[in-house]
Order: C-alpha cells, then sequence, then structure tokens
C-alpha cells in the first residue's frame, strides 16, 4: 500500500476521502475538530507537492436527501483555520458546479464537496455514483481510517475507478499502530477490555486470547463473568445467554497461559444514576438492589499494577459508568497506570470511542503513545476482517 509520501502530487489533484463526520452544536459551529484536525499534514504534504485537493466526507446519518444539519459547509471555516487557506465549497458532491469547480481547481486550492450521505448511493457502494466521484480527481487519497470497515462509494468502489491510489497520513498511522500491536507487540502484552457488553467484543477477546500475557476485563461485562462463576452481582449489568461462553473464556484464557484479571471488587449503587448512594463491594458478593457501577479500589491496584509492567498495552472500553463523575474513578485510575506505563517505555494504544472519549475526558491523550479515531474499523482490524477500505488501496 502506497502513502501520500511516495507520490509527488504537483499538478495532480487529489480526492481525497476525509473523515469530517464531527459534532456539531444547535448554531451548527463544530464542537470537536479533532478529526479535521488529524487530517491537515495529508492536504498540508499534497498542497506543498503544488497539488490541489477534492475533499469528501460524510456527516452524520441524513435519512432522505439532503438536511441543512448534516451539511458539511458548517465545517468549512474551522477547516480553512486549521489549514491556513481558503476552502471553496461545492453544495452537492456530483453536481454539474461541483465537477466545475473540481475541473478549475489550481494548485494549492482546496475544494469541499457537500455531504457523501445525501445520496442514498453512497453507503450502497453504486458503481455509477463512485465512477462519478472519481472523475472529481487524478489520484485518489484514503485518510478516513474509521470508515474503512464500510464497502462504500467514497471509501472503497471509487478505487476501482482511478490509476493512482494511496493512504493519507491518519489511515497509514492507524494501521501501522494496529498492526504494530498485533503482530510485533513487545512482551508481556497486556490487553485491557471494559464497556457494557461481551457480545460485542467475543470476537476481539478471543482473537487477543492467542497474543497477550494479561487480560484485563472491567466495566459492564466483567459481571457477566461472576455470574458465571456462581457469584451474587444483584442487579449489574449482565448477559444472561453469555454466561456459558464467559466460562469457556476462562477456561480458553487458562489453556493459553493468558492470566485473566477480572475486577475483586466494585462501586456500587442503588441506582444507576449520577447522584445515587454508592458502597464497595466484593463482586462475587453484590447485595440484591445494588449494581455494579466501576471497579473497586482494589481491583484498581491489581489493574495498576499488572499495566506497569507491560511493554505493550492495548486498552478498549471504560472501566465503569465513566459519564458520572461518582463512576468514573476506575477508568481514570487505568488511564493514569497506562500513562505511567507509556512514560517508562511501553507501547500503548487506545482504540474505540470510549475509551478514546475517557482518556480525552482526563486529558491524558497525549500522554499515551496513540490514540485511534477508528472506533469500528479498529475493532474490526483487531477481529482479523479485512478492511474494504484498506484492500482496496493495494
Ligand atoms: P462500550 O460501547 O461497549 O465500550 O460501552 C461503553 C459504555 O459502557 C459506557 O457508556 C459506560 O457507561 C458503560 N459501562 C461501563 N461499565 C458499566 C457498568 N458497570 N454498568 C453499566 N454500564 C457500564
Amino acid at each position: 500500500m502506497k502513502t501520500v509520501d511516495q507520490i509527488n502530487f504537483k499538478g495532480k489533484r487529489a480526492l481525497i476521502r476525509v473523515d469530517f463526520n464531527v459534532p456539531l452544536d444547535k448554531s451548527f459551529n463544530v464542537t470537536d475538530d479533532n478529526r479535521i484536525r488529524a487530517t491537515i499534514p495529508t492536504l498540508k504534504k499534497i498542497l506543498a507537492d503544488g497539488g490541489s485537493c477534492i475533499l469528501m466526507s460524510h456527516l452524520g446519518r441524513p435519512k432522505e436527501g439532503p438536511e441543512e444539519k448534516y451539511s458539511l459547509k458548517h465545517t468549512v471555516k474551522t477547516t480553512e483555520a486549521l489549514l491556513g487557506r481558503p476552502v471553496k465549497f461545492a453544495g452537492d458532491c456530483i453536481g454539474d458546479e461541483a465537477f466545475r469547480l473540481s475541473a478549475a481547481l489550481q494548485p494549492g486550492e482546496v475544494l469541499l464537496l457537500e455531504n457523501l450521505r445525501f445520496y442514498k448511493q453512497e453507503e450502497k457502494g453504486d458503481p455509477g455514483f463512485s465512477e462519478k466521484l472519481s472523475k472529481h480527481g487524478d489520484i485518489y487519497v484514503n485518510d478516513a481510517f474509521g470508515t474503512a470497515h464500510r464497502a462504500h462509494a467514497s471509501t472503497t468502489i471509487v478505487a476501482q475507478f482511478v490509476k493512482e491510489k494511496c493512504a493519507g497520513y491518519v489511515m497509514a498511522a492507524e494501521l501501522a499502530n494496529a498492526k504494530k500491536v498485533m503482530e510485533n507487540a513487545a512482551k508481556p502484552f497486556t490487553a485491557i477490555m471494559g464497556g457494557a457488553k461481551i457480545s460485542d467484543k467475543i470476537l476481539i477477546i478471543e482473537r487477543l486470547l492467542a497474543k497477550v500475557n494479561h487480560l484485563i476485563i472491567g466495566g459492564g461485562m466483567a459481571y457477566t463473568f461472576f455470574k458465571a462463576m456462581g457469584g451474587s452481582i444483584g442487579k449489574s449489568l449482565v448477559e444472561e445467554d453469555k454466561l456459558d461462553l464467559a466460562k469457556e473464556l476462562i477456561q480458553k484464557a487458562k489453556s493459553k497461559g493468558v492470566e485473566l484479571h477480572l475486577p475483586i471488587d466494585s462501586i456500587a449503587a442503588d441506582k444507576f444514576d449520577a447522584n445515587a448512594n454508592t458502597t464497595i463491594t466484593m463482586n462475587m458478593a453484590i447485595p440484591n438492589d445494588w449494581m455494579g457501577l466501576d471497579i473497586g479500589p482494589q481491583a484498581r491496584e491489581v489493574f495498576a499494577k499488572v499495566i506497569g509492567n507491560s511493554k505493550t498495552i492495548l486498552w478498549n472500553g471504560p472501566m465503569g459508568v465513566f459519564e458520572m463523575e461518582k463512576f468514573e474513578g476506575g477508568t481514570k485510575a487505568v488511564a493514569e497506570a497506562v500513562v505511567s506505563a507509556t512514560k517508562n517505555g511501553a507501547f500503548s494504544l487506545i482504540g474505540g470511542g470510549d475509551s478514546a472519549a475517557a482518556v480525552a475526558q482526563f486529558d491524558f491523550s497525549d500522554e499515551v503513545s496513540y490514540v485511534s479515531t477508528g472506533g469500528g474499523a479498529l475493532l474490526e482490524y483487531f477481529e482479523g476482517k479485512v478492511l474494504p477500505g484498506v484492500a482496496a488501496l493495494d
């Protein structure tokens, strides 16, 4: 797979799939510009070569054609500020005006096309629509790792209609970091899995059992394991249909020599509420009307020790309901342990929406090795699936 570094863009129009799917407030201001910021180096490299950039992206989930609240024109000002140059905007991605603007684009100029998902053909991966998109540029660049697991028109199919294609810096970095963890991890390698449900993470956990030395499990999914082991978990989150699976995973970890670390205690609450009463409980014996909403102090200590001895750390999913202050402590303690291990030379990759959000909430994003923007795409990569958007660049 080529990257932008292996191509000279002088005099070329680069058609770039970016990820400008950013949150907007009620007045349509961008409230988190990280995804736009991330792709700026790719744009700067192309512009510095003497090329021009045609940017395409989706924003939100429009249902039936154009909707004001999903217009990418709301991202123009932010992009201009981050890039330090003007950005033209086409009010449609395949209309006459869009083609007029892309054809007239001069070296050093940037054009942003309107939301691709205003056309149903985008998510369907429609070949006709993809071919039309391809006409905007000479070289196709994909810098949207977050949608690489979808065989959509702009992420995958469009590549069939271009002669030259490559990955942008975001795409290349995401893949390099994910690969480093899955194929070249320095040992001890610790995976930390959290979040609400086991069912979302079974495939990854199974695959990780073949690679890691330690598997830490926290968050809501831990209680299914305790119930499977015969514990009383009160009103904690449980997936009744995954009890056997939890037992199997415990056995598999044993047979593969992986040390499985479940949280011994919890911060339990009397209701799922930011102002709930709380108590510390052992996870095998949570009282009837209580629910575990965060890992407890003993678990934090054990987890921190394991993390501190690790050379590679992969973290997906919070340790508790970190959105509520009373239950953020466990996730924060794990984040602190990851930061400290990173300072001592470990490689740490934080992936999946909620763990990235948690690390940002505690202001630790710059103190870990890499925070993936990938969400679903990263998880599918870890499950061992081929990402169509990546395969299309080969
Ligand atoms: P996921 O998307 O599977 O990574 O799950 C993330 C969500 O799990 C977050 O919104 C957390 O609030 C939630 N969560 C974490 N721990 C618990 C818990 N013990 N009980 C209920 N929800 C939890």
